[in-house]
């Protein structure tokens, strides 16, 4: 058995996203992190994605923990899906812990989980790695990077960060501990390399504040605020400035709840008695009066957001003259997305102010720019470099700025499925383990997993085979031409009635759909798959590939 210690990154090293690495020394086992990564659009029918774990069944006995850095997604998305497997002890902060609480429940996975809270600066015990937390600041709360030691040096994984000086919860970056590391010597750091090909610093999470301030001034009826529900610092000022603005907030969608819940047990935001309303409440309210907190800043066509735009939803309805603010990015890949909400909610004449490069400061990112990734090299100096957290082209542009530095020996690139062995004096790439992506299809069950997409399909044709829902719709009015057809292929109904009532499955969605639904592919077809799904799950328990065909008239 060798006394190296082993590096094997599962996923987050090639992508963005599903972030899970595992650390080995002798017969233990720790893992940081277990992330999800959403799916791309042609991943139809596909919920999420996350790492393939064979290499951790194998092994499950060695695992001792997983350690998780900060409750975004891409961090422990995955969870559900590792615990099904692998029966091991979560540690993460006291936010971290009690927002993966839900997801667990969720899944029925709590009762039986065992959660250990952590605290930044206090070190513990597992095996032969002892672990110390250490503050970092995000667009997050109570994030942490990791210092490891272990018997053949000290491993320091900053996590997701950003060097943020002024952070809206006062918790400051704790730059002190990582000099004391590269005092004592690390032996090798393990760093964020989302924003290395952007110059500078980024801006502290405060400095919205100015230009959303003046967007409340100005907006003349209701205001849609739209940020990510995990952007706790976004939504600590968006309250602030609702409360200074005379405006009520109704927070809309579960995910959007939940994380003001949290945040508010735990006291990162303190909104005054009577600014919080139920959303019940909102036709009681002048629109002038109101702020609406809501999800779906990047287009998900269930989203909060997504359904109001086409008039879809209970409680938002947005009217022309309202302003809808989305406080984000465009992430690349939902550009498409996000403009079919866009174009939905100025056709309602409402105002939209997103990122288009003229709306001012309304956004910033989480990531630490190229300054900060150096301040964090020369703090640390480690012996051995290899960045994590991108794809390809960043974790190669991050050895360029670290190698340019001269701080370390050797920076080193690794991939998801590498295996790198460390002692005191090398570091050295030693095999491949088994590493990939999980597709896992919808309705949440974590049992219904495949290794890739284009197997997925062929296993469901050849078992259930294919349902093609074909409806004509008029572009211009909307309106649904002829009656639905079904086309299916190794899908035999037995019964020539079963196919004629799923056309009636298909052809009452469209009925009870809004032309505006109708008129955004997206929505529609995926409407159409999970009625269809539903229908024919329950009257043959068989679970075909359904993939609805508009085609326009
Ligand atoms: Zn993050
Ligand atoms: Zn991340």
């Amino acid at each position: 058995m060798s006394d190296k210690l082993q590096l094997i990154p599962l996923g987050g090293l090639g992508e963005f996203g599903m972030n899970c690495l595992a650390l080995r020394f002798k017969d233990e086992i720790i893992i940081i992190d277990a992330g999800q990564m959403f799916p791309e659009e042609e991943l139809l029918g596909v919920d999420s994605v996350v790492p393939d774990i064979s290499y951790l069944i194998e092994n499950r006995s060695k695992i001792r923990a997983i350690i998780l850095t900060h409750a975004h997604e891409d961090h422990i998305g995955a969870l559900p899906w590792l615990l099904s497997e692998l029966n091991v002890p979560i540690y993460g902060t006291e936010f971290t812990l009690a927002y993966v609480e839900s997801k667990l429940d969720e899944h029925g996975l709590l009762d039986d989980t065992d959660m250990v809270e952590i605290l930044p600066g206090k070190r513990f015990t597992l095996g032969a790695f002892s672990v110390m937390p250490i503050h970092v600041t995000h667009s997050l709360v109570d994030c942490v990077a990791l210092a490891i030691h272990t018997p053949v040096g000290t491993i320091v994984h900053t996590g997701d960060f950003k060097i943020d000086l002024s952070p809206p919860d006062g918790k400051l970056f704790d730059l002190q501990s990582f000099a004391e590391l590269g005092k004592q010597g690390v032996l090798a750091l393990l760093q964020d390399s989302t924003n290395v090909d952007r110059r500078g610093y980024t801006p502290s999470e405060v400095a919205v504040r100015p230009r959303l301030d003046e967007i409340f001034a100005q907006t003349r009826q209701k205001l849609f605020f739209a940020c990510f529900s995990s952007s706790i610092h976004r939504i600590r000022i968006a309250l602030e400035l609702a409360h200074k603005h005379g405006r009520k907030v109704a927070v809309i969608g579960r995910s959007m709840d939940h994380a003001t819940d949290v945040a508010q047990d735990l006291g990162y935001i303190e909104p005054p008695p009577g600014l919080l309303i139920n959303p019940t409440q909102i036709r009681d309210i002048p629109p002038h009066k109101l702020m609406l907190l809501i999800t779906g800043t990047q287009g998900e066509p269930m989203s909060a957001l997504a359904r109001a735009a086409v008039d879809n939803h209970r409680f938002a309805k947005v009217e022309p003259g309202d302003t809808v603010l989305l406080s984000s990015r465009v992430i690349p890949g939902n550009e498409k997305a996000i403009y079919r909400v866009i174009d939905h909610l100025s056709r309602r004449r409402a105002e939209v102010i997103y990122d288009d490069g003229h709306s001012g400061l309304i956004h910033v990112s989480g990531h630490g720019c190229q300054e900060e990734l150096r301040l964090m090299i020369n703090l640390v100096r480690p012996r051995f470099f290899i960045p994590v957290h991108g794809d390809y082209r960043h974790l190669s542009k991050h050895i360029e700025l670290a190698s340019g530095m001269g701080v370390a020996e050797k920076c080193i690139l690794l991939e998801d499925g590498d295996v790198l062995e460390l002692d005191q004096h090398s570091a050295v790439k030693a095999g491949k383990v088994t590493a990939g992506r999980v597709c896992i299809d919808s309705g949440g069950d974590t049992r219904d997993v495949v290794e890739d997409v284009v197997m997925r399909d062929r296993r469901i044709i050849s078992e259930d085979g294919i349902v093609l829902p074909l409806v004509g719709i008029n572009k211009r009015t909307g309106r649904v031409e002829g009656i639905p057809e079904i086309v299916t292929r190794g899908f035999a109904p037995a019964e020539e009635e079963l196919l004629a009532e799923a056309r009636q499955v298909v052809s009452r969605t469209l009925e009870t759909s809004s032309p505006e639904e109708k008129a955004d592919y997206g929505v529609i077809k995926e409407k159409i798959r999970a009625d269809l799904k539903r229908f024919i799950q329950k009257s043959t328990g068989r679970r075909p590939l359904i993939m609805p065909v508009i085609l326009e008239i």
